[in-house]
């Protein structure tokens, strides 16, 4: 397939666009949450019984008597209508980590042949979308096609614009007819409950027996980069893998740092601040923007919420920053490498635990060695990390997130935990036989007087470290810009779960021993740190000393998703989804081999089209250029003037080159097979991947050295810098 815009339409097309608006929008706080059939809409149109129960199942994770769902659709279905819905969708969340929404008419024809809205409990409690072609990893043959949607009473449906009509959308989870989970949502809720069963648990033995739940918190920091859109389409590579898959590095880069945090670009702002009006509509709390490191990156951070709401609104919030970046004549990138050379983007999930009585769970408290406490928990978590390493590794494997984790840039694939100094220390005196002390937090005099002067942090931060305590959360940073929050929050829920069952089996023995409390929580943290310690790293993460000492610590390295996904085979990680009731083994091996058929197939499609782009687009420039320095060359030499043509030479060496690359990545494409899709992934990884990167390598050479007006794609530097 070839661009359907030439490079230099694209570029006189984006330097003449006008940003249109509708100039100066409504508050902002007038917008917030008006689509959302919230607590305060239920409040109101609910009979309080009803409105009571489906309260106690939101906030205490109680169970929903399913009589009352009559109720709950009468009510909805009047608000949506007279929000200007004409259709239900019942919104879930398949295996591909997208979102899928199967719609409904609200009409239903009678028997006169007239038609009334309807819209019944059961309608909402149950949908049964046709779903034999979601990727299911063999978990059912295309003939039992049969999957069940079931409402999620915990995420609040919400109405989705358009300007023909209006949808009510209804989140639910996705099953098979076994019941087996097909779907991202349903194992998020599982793995929630677990691990709050389990920290119910300790936390009854610090005294705390009144507590109805214990829930996750996620707030996820979203980098993305945006394009001109006609750049987009003069890019066939972009339009296929969202990737550029060849293009030479600019001769400005990032080096100078003069993005990050830079002012934004009137356009982008424009962008943002009709996006923040979209997300909020919607109840999304969109709160932090700023530019990125490279040139052309953005980044979105929501005030945090529950993992489970957090996860459905970072799926509509990565919907909607593609559907508002059209409006603005931009394309959203949310691919974890579009550009090579260029800093990728991610997705920090920062996560802590709480509960109404108590709050954050990790919150440490200005003297955090004498908080037991929050260190019994804090020691759960570096517990967790060195034993699921490689379950946490797992969860944010893609051929796409594997340019940042296997390559040099941040951060690497070993998991390791950054506790900063002042935690850091408070460990170290536990492992030598009790903290007594915490290093305070200082101040920052700034020499000017009528400066006031600043807090200083007690820990700094570090930006290299793949799970990092931030002072009250910790930021798992290794996920994906483009990848959904639900597999790392499992891992974590699941790693948690298992830790505090350890934690509380350990501390209610000590405690039948007759050992007392304190003593018993003194020898629990100091086994764990002196187990556990070694998966504690606060230097920095990109070293090539941090791999070798990463490795004689024993911690896992696992460059890919090939390697990643072989985890999901060790028994512990088996056995821990299992026996806290996440994953059945045959839900987990299904999705390692969606995973890895993904892989494939990412691949696949990216060689394809790598091949189709060289011989389509680049073989025939170089052509034409080696063509017209020949007639030159000609031309000289009847004139008389003799040169030995380097550029020619060159030309027609990096020419040759070309078709001997493409030649090798063609055969590789036609022998791709593989007996299972762990064999079809290593096929992947080790011919598809190297023969693409040849001929990229001699492309991008070419790209130096053809003449710029014969270059057919835009540049590097036209497609991040041109806003
Ligand atoms: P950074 O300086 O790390 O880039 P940002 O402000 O961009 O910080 O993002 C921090 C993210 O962490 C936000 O999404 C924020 O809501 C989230 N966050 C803050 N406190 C907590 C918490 N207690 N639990 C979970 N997430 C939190
Ligand atoms: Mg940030």
């Amino acid at each position: 397939m070839s661009g359907s815009m030439s490079r230099r339409q694209a570029i006189e097309a984006v330097t003449t666009y006008e940003v249109e608006t509708d100039g100066f929008p409504e508050p902002l706080a007038d917008t917030f949450g008006r689509n959302v059939f919230s607590l305060s809409v239920m409040k109101n149109r609910l009979p309080k019984h009803v409105f009571k129960a489906v309260a106690a199942t939101i906030d205490k994770g109680a169970p929903l008597d399913p009589t009352l769902a009559d109720y709950v659709a009468v009510a909805m279905k009047d608000w949506a209508i007279e929000k200007g819905a004409t259709h239900y969708a019942h919104v879930f969340y398949p295996l591909t980590g997208f979102t899928a929404e199967k719609h409904d008419s609200f009409l239903e024809p009678d028997s006169s042949g007239a038609s009334l809205a309807e819209f019944q409990g059961k309608t909402l409690l149950q949908g049964e979308p046709d779903a034999s072609s979601f990727p299911n990893g063999g978990l059912r043959g295309t003939f039992e096609a049969r999957g069940y949607t079931g409402w999620d009473v915990t995420s609040p449906a919400y109405i989705l614009e358009n300007p023909n009509g209006n949808t009510l959308c209804i989140p639910t989870i996705f099953i098979s007819w076994t019941g087996e989970a097909l779907d991202k949502k349903t194992p998020l809720l599982r793995s929630q409950q677990a691990m709050s069963k389990q920290a119910m648990r300790v936390l009854s033995l610090f005294g705390h027996t009144d507590i109805d739940t214990v829930v996750s918190y996620a707030g996820a920091e979203q980098e993305y980069f945006l394009i001109d859109r006609h750049f987009f389409f003069a890019r066939p590579d972009l339009m296929t893998a969202n990737r550029t898959l060849l293009g030479a590095k600019p001769s400005k880069g990032q080096e100078f740092d003069d993005h990050y945090f830079g002012a934004i670009p009137d356009r982008v702002l424009a962008y943002m601040i009709e996006l923040d009006r979209e997300l909020f509509k919607q109840g999304i709390p969109a709160k932090t923007r700023h530019n990125e490191v490279a040139p052309g990156q953005f980044e979105l951070a929501p005030v945090f919420e529950k993992s489970n709401l957090a996860h459905d609104h970072q799926q509509l919030m990565m919907t909607t920053m593609k559907k508002v970046a059209e409006r603005y004549g931009m394309v959203c990138l949310l691919h974890e490498k579009p550009f090579a050379g260029v800093n990728g983007s991610g997705k920090h999930v920062n996560f802590s635990l709480g509960n109404s009585n108590q709050g954050n769970l990790l919150n440490p408290g200005d003297t955090p060695h004498e908080n037991e406490q929050f260190l019994v928990f804090c020691a759960a978590i570096i517990r967790g990390v060195h034993k699921f390493g490689g379950l946490l590794r797992a969860s944010i494997a893609s051929a796409s997130n594997d340019h940042r984790l296997g390559a040099n840039e941040a951060p690497p694939a070993i998991i390791s935990i950054f506790l900063g100094d002042q935690l850091a220390d408070v460990f170290d005196q536990i492992a030598k036989g009790g903290a007594k002390e915490s290093k305070q937090t200082g101040v920052l005099e700034l020499g000017v007087d009528t400066l006031p002067p600043l807090k200083a942090d007690a820990g700094d931060r570090n930006r290299t470290s793949p799970f990092a305590f931030t002072g009250n959360r910790f930021e798992f940073r290794a996920p994906g810009s483009n990848q959904s929050i639900a597999d790392p929050m499992i891992a974590i829920n699941a790693m948690l779960a298992e830790s505090l069952d350890y934690v509380a089996t350990f501390l209610e023995k000590q405690l039948s021993e007759g050992i007392e409390f304190n003593s018993a929580v003194q020898k629990l943290l100091e086994d764990i740190i002196v187990e556990h310690g070694k998966v504690v790293f606060n230097g920095n993460g990109y070293s090539d000393e941090w791999q070798e000492e990463a490795a004689s610590r024993g911690l896992l390295n696992l460059r890919t998703t090939v390697d990643a996904m072989a985890q999901l085979d060790e028994p512990e990680i088996k056995s821990v989804m299992s026996d806290y009731g996440i994953l059945s083994n045959r839900e987990l091996l299904a999705r390692k081999e969606v995973v890895l058929e993904q892989y494939s197939l990412a691949l696949l499609v990216e060689a394809k089209e790598t091949l189709e782009i060289a011989k389509t687009m680049i073989l025939p420039a170089a052509n034409r250029y080696q063509g017209e320095l020949a007639g030159t060359a000609a031309s000289l030499k009847a004139a008389g003037i003799e040169t030995d043509h380097p550029v020619l030479l060159a030309l027609t060496k990096s020419t040759k080159d070309l078709y001997a690359a493409m030649l090798t990545l063609e055969s590789a494409i036609d022998g791709f097979h593989g007996e299972t899709v762990e064999a079809e992934a290593e096929y992947a990884l080790t011919s598809l991947i190297p023969a693409m990167t040849d001929v990229r390598t001699v492309a991008d050479k070419l790209e130096t050295v053809v003449a710029d007006d014969l270059w057919p794609l835009p540049t590097y530097h036209e497609m991040l810098t041109i806003l």
